[in-house]
């Protein structure tokens, strides 16, 4: 099958008056249609630095980034809602300024709406909402575009820790179900692993590819999925918190 996104020997360095600040450094790895990626690696080593290589803000100066044509979408850490709109106005802005607001992709978004436990709040304002809720309607303004790969920057991290757990696993659950691929950029280590199907550790800046893990729980071998909830809880889960903690805190 053709990867959704192929990075080659990606590198890349800021250049400024102070002097270059090398910040990615032969990054290779790539994406499979319906997998959910994690990067995980110490604050300011470059995650976000990839995101806007991959989203084509930046241009890599070594290497190659192959997206193969596919429509990306995000989701970033504030949800951006439109507070005049209402929330199903909110959902369909992408369409409304893509000139793609007709019928069936409305019918699609009231869908998604009705699904996910917001079509009795499409008619109010974002300031009625909850901050999961507000976020389940930025992550149906994003799928409504119909994105190949959803790029998810920290998504979660501006919430307090109870609603970052409920909100990581609703959102995780509705990006399986609709069976997006993903690529999840967190500082995060749990929230990594409750929600991918690898996780790509960093080192420190520059970044390098330090390990790409394989997630595996024993309950989901019959192809059966865990919620992100019951990854948490699942006999695995700290052996590989630990697993990936050491390699995050080893230096080189
Ligand atoms: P992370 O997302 O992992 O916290 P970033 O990609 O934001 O890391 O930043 C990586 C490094 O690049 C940091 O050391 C940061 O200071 C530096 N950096 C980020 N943006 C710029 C810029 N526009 N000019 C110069 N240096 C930058």
């Amino acid at each position: 099958m053709e990867p959704v996104l192929e990075l080659r020997r990606v590198g890349y360095s800021y250049h400024s008056l102070g002097g270059e600040t090398e910040t990615l450094q032969n990054i290779s790895f790539s994406i499979q249609p319906g997998e959910f990626v994690a990067i995980v690696g110490p604050s300011g080593c470059g995650k976000s630095t990839l995101l806007s290589l991959i989203c084509g803000l930046l241009k890599p100066e070594q290497g190659e980034i192959l997206i193969n044509g596919a429509r990306i979408g995000y989701m970033l850490q504030k949800d951006h809602l439109l507070e005049w709109r209402t929330v199903y106005r909110n959902t369909v802005l992408g369409l409304e300024m893509a000139h793609q607001l007709n019928e069936k992709n409305e019918e699609r978004v009231r869908t998604m709406l009705a699904t996910y436990g917001l079509a009795d709040f499409a008619d109010s304002y974002p300031s009625s909402l909850s901050g999961g809720m507000r976020q389940r309607a930025a992550l149906i303004r994003t799928l409504a575009m119909e994105p190949e790969l959803l790029l998810l920057d920290e998504p979660f991290s501006a919430l307090d820790y109870q609603t970052r757990l409920e909100v990581g696993d609703d959102i995780g659950s509705i990006i399986r179900r609709e069976g997006k691929t993903a690529l999840l950029v967190t500082h995060d280590l749990s929230e990594a692993i409750s929600l991918g199907s690898r996780v790509i550790i960093l080192s420190h800046r520059p970044a390098r590819i330090k390990k790409i893990l394989p997630i595996s729980f024993s309950a989901e071998a019959d192809g059966s999925r865990l919620s992100p909830l019951e990854r948490r809880n699942a006999p695995e889960f700290s052996s590989y918190f630990q697993q990936i903690w050491k390699e995050v805190r080893e230096h080189g």
